[in-house]
């Protein structure tokens, strides 16, 4: 991974805004991906500064791993942080350092300028954030190969899917087997929504047992090396009946103009409408509720938006999701969700699951 490459590429859009240094405050993990991105550190608590100096600091819990995983020199934060970080600010002489708006919360921001008295804090809306948009190969390689661990599981799963398990215990039992073969852990709670649970987006598994004649929905995802992975299918138990083989069809339908869509300089919203405009047509508008897409990385969800109120424009590099849905309030839910890169020309799909044809266990 390009660390330095990175702090590099921050360190150009911080002097470009005006800014001598840009500070990431990672405490209680809550900006462990900006930091992750920038050094490779993977702790609970960690501070980098970038401007003309590089400053990383830590405490004793994580000093040795800081070092070895970041290979920056590691300044030991001893006693409480935030009145260290607000001295070392002032004693680098800065005047406007900047500082992530979406991670940092009001106490730290209030306090921090109150310590770092002479020193303008200026929150930055997604400066990291839009530099991790683009991924460099390496990164794609670890993407591609959480979907392929991904891709695994859900095989497994819906091999071993009996009528009678509950949702819980299939989602507990897939957690489980990712976690047996390599992944750090899932990127998500995963989703095993059957019959009537299907047709809710967001649905968390619960203690409703599968039964003969269910659509079970997965949505399932790990994070492999820090990166993550998602993918959602559907099966039937059974035969499932006509409706459900129609809707299947149209979501299947919907997907692939979604990808069909996805390239270099395609407005995030136009992506969306290509994949909307199917089930629209259909008469199904209104039982796709969500967004198409969303970009995926260190974080599950992250830019750039694939969405009827995008703003955003795909660029080689993004990885984004490709997620059609229709949702029979009551009844059952479909939904098909890739994972794709997006490349100068078109674009490379991630997720190998098949999907030509609805699943029947
Ligand atoms: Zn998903
Ligand atoms: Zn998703």
């Amino acid at each position: 991974m390009d660390y330095a490459g990175q702090r590099e590429r921050l360190g150009k859009a911080v002097r470009e805004r005006g800014l001598e240094a840009f500070v990431v405050v990672n405490v209680e993990r809550s900006d462990r991906p900006n930091l992750r991105y920038l050094t490779g550190f993977t702790g609970s608590f960690g501070i980098l500064l970038v401007g003309e100096r590089t400053v990383f600091a830590t405490d004793s819990r994580y000093t040795e791993q800081a070092g070895k995983e970041t290979g920056l020199p590691v300044e030991e934060v001893k006693g409480r942080w935030l009145p260290w970080l607000g001295e070392r600010l002032k004693s680098l002489g800065l005047r406007r350092v900047g500082i992530g708006a979406h991670r940092t919360s009001l106490f730290v921001y209030q306090e921090l300028s109150r310590l770092a008295a002479g020193v303008e804090l200026v929150p930055e809306r997604g400066l990291v954030e839009d530099l991790r948009r683009v991924k460099g190969e390496d990164e794609i390689g670890r993407i591609s190969a959480a979907a392929e661990l991904t891709d695994a599981g859900l095989r497994w799963a819906i091999e071993h899917l009996q009528p009678g398990r509950t949702e819980r215990e299939v989602a507990l039992d897939l957690e489980v087997w990712y976690r047996k073969n390599g992944a750090e852990g899932v990127a998500f709670e995963l989703i095993v929504a059957s019959g009537p649970g299907s047709a809710m987006p967001h649905y968390r598994p619960g203690n409703r047992r599968i039964t003969r004649g269910d659509v079970v929905l997965f949505d399932v995802g790990v994070q492999l090396d820090g990166y993550c992975s998602d993918l959602t299918r559907v099966v039937a138990v059974g035969d499932p009946g006509p409706t459900v083989r129609e809707v299947y069809e149209l979501v299947l339908a919907a997907n692939r103009a979604g990808l069909a869509a996805v390239r270099a300089g395609a407005a995030g919203k136009d992506v969306d409408a290509a994949a909307r405009e199917v089930i629209a047509k259909a008469g199904y508008g209104d039982r796709f509720g969500h967004g198409l897409g969303h970009g995926v990385g260190l974080e599950v969800h992250e830019a750039p938006a694939v969405g009827p109120a995008s703003e955003d424009t795909l660029a080689p590099g993004n990885v984004v999701t490709i997620e059609p849905g229709v949702y029979l309030p009551g009844k059952f839910g479909v939904r098909i969700e890739d994972l794709v890169v997006v490349t100068e020309g078109g674009n490379r799909v991630l997720s190998r699951f098949p999907k030509d044809e609805l699943l029947i266990r």
